[in-house]
């Protein structure tokens, strides 16, 4: 029997506009192929949505949102306003606001390389081949939303990091709950010989660890995790970690991945699910047809899985993507000037090809 969903597509800004277009498309064919039945709107959020209506996140996109399963989300920014950070409205608010709105807490990123890509990252293979992690972001709490202040001269500022107990409980217990049906191995990196925050977040995950006694929990500080990601990404199998050490620690590993345009990442908490690349809008190559569409379609499948409970579905989208990875098609971020075997195209030629390969 399929199911009846709704899905909010918010494409936003720059490529977002370009590769969501293709995670929908494989959504929709999953929905043909498996007898499901997806139903889209959209909704515009970011810079197109302050051109449009002068709210980062207009209220008829957050009704939406609330309204909807799961939302298939592009990126948001604009050249304007990374070149003039006195400007009051960005488009970065409407993605905190609906994180925040939807109770989005934790972020998941599931780092995978898929072999055919083994040569187009910075890392050696051998260091590389097998690795699988799957980070869990909290999304919600951290310096991003505490206090911030400036001295009255503007030359003193500050910015609050603060978490609070059920904060750091509630996205410990998603990561244990994953990691029991992954290799039942968890790392919390944090920064408690230095921050009371820290020091918090590992008392917490301390006392779940006693009922998780089934999964192996290490403690590490995100100094020693930065390093180790790249010195021996294979030891790690689910990472727990805070807002901002996720923030820098996702991006370091999406070099194993070996380029932004193929990772996929979900922000979930108790109710609807946002699934995104974990890209932004890409200024330098918007406009220009030449995106890679891999991470939207990812995060598609990321959803299937997620939010939908369709396992088959998922896996179903992740093999299209490895064998059309497989038979060559590269986009140019991903295309190895080593081998000459490869057929670089653009977004939609790339996208086509895993449609065709879901069929
Ligand atoms: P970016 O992720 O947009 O781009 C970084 C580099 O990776 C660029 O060289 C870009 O061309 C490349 N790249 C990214 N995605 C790609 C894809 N799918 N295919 C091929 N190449 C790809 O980060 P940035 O340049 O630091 O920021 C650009 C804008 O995006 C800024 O306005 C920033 O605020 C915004 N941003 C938004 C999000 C989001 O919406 N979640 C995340 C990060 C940055």
């Amino acid at each position: 029997m399929g199911v009846d969903k709704k899905i909010l597509v918010i494409p936003g800004d720059g490529i977002g506009q370009e590769v969501t277009a293709w995670g929908q498309k494989v959504l929709q064919t999953i929905a043909e192929n498996y007898k499901h039945n997806f139903v889209f709107e959209e909704g515009i959020m970011g810079h197109v949505a302050i051109e449009a209506t002068g709210n980062p996140l207009p209220d008829e996109t957050l009704e939406k949102a609330r309204k909807s399963d799961a939302i298939l989300f592009g990126a948001i920014g604009h050249a304007k306003y990374d070149n003039d950070p006195t400007l009051k409205v960005r488009p970065e608010q409407g993605l905190l606001k609906i994180r925040k709105e939807l109770g989005l807490y934790a972020n998941l990123r599931p780092i995978k390389l898929f072999d055919e890509l083994l040569e187009a990252s910075s890392i050696k293979p051998e260091i590389l081949r097998g690795a699988d992690i799957l980070f869990f972001r909290e999304l919600t709490g951290d310096v991003y939303f505490g206090e911030k202040k400036r001295s009255e001269d503007r030359n003193t500022a500050s910015d609050l990091m603060i978490y609070h107990r059920y904060e750091v409980e509630r996205i410990a217990r998603k990561a244990y709950e994953a990691a029991r049906s992954r290799r039942k191995k968890l790392c919390s990196v944090d920064k408690a010989n230095v921050l009371e925050s820290s020091r918090l977040w590992r008392e917490v995950v301390q006392e779940l660890a006693k009922e998780y006694s089934d999964v192996e929990t290490e403690h590490m500080f995100i100094d020693n995790a930065a390093m180790q990601l790249v010195k021996d990404p294979k030891r790690f199998d689910v990472v727990l970690t805070a807002n901002l050490f996720g923030d820098i620690l996702t991006d370091e590993a999406s070099q194993i991945a070996g380029s932004m345009g193929m990772l996929a990442s979900a922000s979930v908490g108790d109710s609807t699910g946002f699934y995104e690349p974990i890209h932004g809008s890409a200024h330098d190559i918007a406009g220009k047809g030449i995106a890679n569409p891999l991470a939207s379609i990812l995060s598609a499948a990321l959803m299937l899985d997620i939010s939908f409970g369709l396992k088959t579905e998922s896996l179903r989208v992740i093999k299209a993507v490895e064998a059309t990875l497989k038979q060559g098609f590269r986009t140019m971020d991903i295309a190895n000037k080593h081998t000459e075997n490869h057929l670089v195209m653009g977004t939609d030629a790339m996208g086509a090809k895993v449609l065709e390969n879901l069929n």
